[in-house]
């Protein structure tokens, strides 16, 4: 075998540059350690990028992203680390789309709900007192964790009720009405829920003290929230200039001493007596490249939890391996599409649902960012999820009918047409998928990521993973502050947004 021995040790290695490797390197960076961090891909970013077609700038499928206020996970971070912040523009509402092309506001509340004329009257009466009895009894503790929505549902309902709860299933967890946990729809719909750090300072997060939930099963929701939503999605959020410029914000505040490494994918994991002493990794753009070796005790796994194991020579317990086969993946489907104009259609600020004839969601991008597409033009963009891998070609040709046939008036205005292909959140929150834990069995080798953290949603999942790691790092002795930084500790107010930077 031809081996490059790179005698360089680092005091971490971080493997993916995705959101969750890039705020893991960017603390330990700002604590003086020193961080080698690999990518596979040429760029980072993993499923939090912005990248141009045609004029337009697209972003690794559909965002919204939450927790923006009063202490979520990703603001911690940034009033911490970051020295540059992305500028956010709130969200906005969530509309339903009819197949004949009518918008309807999402109903925030049970009264609103009661007055939501999209469903027919009786699902309505029934499902409000249904949804009211679920808080009532959750708040009061009850545990909804092993109860499917479907379960959970009367059976006297229409099919397009039905529709409804399985297209915001999928949004929540990756999978149908029958796979999804009415408690992951209570936690995901109310979004503020989860955290249950609000309004804690960033001294306790430095110190662990925050709170954190490794496991929302045993958390009630706040039952306010969840039946009224405080206000709409006042929490969420998309950032100026693309998702890709959360990323960008973490690389201009990434300190000299953590290294990025492109286009180089890590092959081996390498351990010694059940702990890690490095990795072994090749070029990604060349069929045969040496491999190189680079040599750390502590090292931050950001991929596939599954892909561990193939990774690791030494044997690992049945238990853990079992536990990594049990992460469910789902593969969803974006569409982007460029206008030639910006269409009345899209003449609001948020999201669509569909779900009466293919369930996506999405909207326009360039409503919040105009740069985004150019000068007049609009860009808008669809999520599909799931989408069997074995025929994403017909997907592919029947959301775009389907979008069409709903929207005719969008097609003679279509300039641009692009398809990703991804995997949306790492593991989907299925009644029996599992999770993947931050500590793993070989000493010095820890993971972060969405595969490892049910809560909340992709970027704010990301974030909570991040710090929960940052915790038990502390616990075993492996986050040490090398240098006097103690954390920015700035106190910013993220929705509604400046422009601030410092
Ligand atoms: C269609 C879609 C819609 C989404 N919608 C939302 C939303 O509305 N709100 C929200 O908050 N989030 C959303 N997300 C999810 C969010 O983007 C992800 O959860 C988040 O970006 C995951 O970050 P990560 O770092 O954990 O994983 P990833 O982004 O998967 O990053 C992992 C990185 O590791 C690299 N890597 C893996 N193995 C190796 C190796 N062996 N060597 C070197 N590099 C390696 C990969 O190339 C990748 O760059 C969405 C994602 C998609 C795709």
């Amino acid at each position: 075998m031809n081996i490059n021995n790179n005698t360089q040790t680092f005091d971490a290695i971080v493997v993916g540059g995705g959101i969750s490797g890039l705020l893991t390197a960017l603390i330990l960076g700002k604590h003086g350690h020193q961080v080698i961090l690999f990518e596979k891909e040429k760029e980072v970013g993993g499923n939090c990028r912005s990248y141009g077609v045609d004029g337009f700038t697209v972003d690794t499928g559909p965002h919204a992203i939450t927790a923006l206020k009063d202490g979520g996970p990703l603001t911690y971070i940034m009033d911490g680390y970051f020295d540059f912040v992305p500028t956010f523009k709130p969200y906005g509402d969530y509309y339903i789309r009819s197949v004949s092309g009518e918008i309807t506001r999402c109903p925030t509340n049970v009264s609103d709900f009661l007055k939501f004329k999209f469903l027919p009257r009786k699902d309505r009466l029934i499902l409000s007192s249904k949804i009211a009895s679920v808080i009532l009894k959750s708040s009061a503790g009850v545990d909804y964790s092993d109860v499917s929505i479907y379960d959970a549902l009367p059976k006297t309902l229409s099919n397009k009720t039905y529709a409804m709860a399985d297209t915001f299933s999928y949004f929540m967890s990756g999978r149908d009405m029958k796979e999804t946990s009415v408690q992951r729809m209570l936690n995901g719909a109310s979004f503020t829920t989860e955290s249950g750090d609000t309004g804690e300072k960033f001294e306790k997060f430095m110190t662990g003290e925050i709170k954190s939930k490794t496991d929302v099963k045993s958390s009630s929701p706040n039952p306010k929230m969840a039946v009224s939503h405080e206000g709409g999605f006042s929490k969420q959020g998309y950032p100026l200039g693309g998702i890709g410029s959360i990323v960008d914000s973490i690389l201009k505040s990434l300190p000299e001493n953590v290294v990025i490494k492109t286009g180089c994918r890590v092959t081996d994991i390498i351990t010694e007596n059940g702990k890690v002493i490095g990795i072994e990794c090749v070029r990604s753009d060349t069929p045969i490249s040496p491999k190189s070796i680079y040599f750390s005790d502590f090292i931050v796994f950001t991929g596939f939890a599954r892909n561990l194991k193939r990774m690791i020579k030494e044997e690992l317990p049945e238990s853990y391996i079992k536990t990594l086969d049990g992460i469910d993946h789902t593969i969803s489907l974006t569409t982007w599409i460029g206008l030639d104009e910006c269409v009345p259609e899209f003449d609001y600020m948020g999201s669509e649902v569909h779900f009466e004839k293919i369930p996506s969601w999405g909207g326009s991008t360039s409503n919040y960012d105009p740069s985004l597409a150019p000068p007049g033009q609009q860009l808008v963009c669809f999520g599909f999820a799931p989408v069997p891998r074995k025929r994403i070609r017909q997907n592919i040709k029947k959301s775009y009918d389907a979008l069409f046939e709903m929207l005719p008036g969008i097609e003679k205005h279509v300039i641009m047409k692009h398809e990703q292909i991804t995997v949306p959140e790492k593991a989907a929150i299925t009644l029996n998928g599992t999770f993947a834990d931050i500590k793993t069995p070989i000493q010095g080798l820890y993971m972060a990521g969405t595969d490892t953290d049910r809560r909340s949603m992709g970027i704010t999942r990301a974030s909570y993973s991040v710090i929960n790691l940052i915790h038990e790092l502390q616990k075993d002795g492996y986050f040490k502050h090398k240098n006097s930084f103690k954390g920015n500790n700035i106190k910013r107010n993220y929705l509604p947004l400046t422009n601030e930077t410092n």
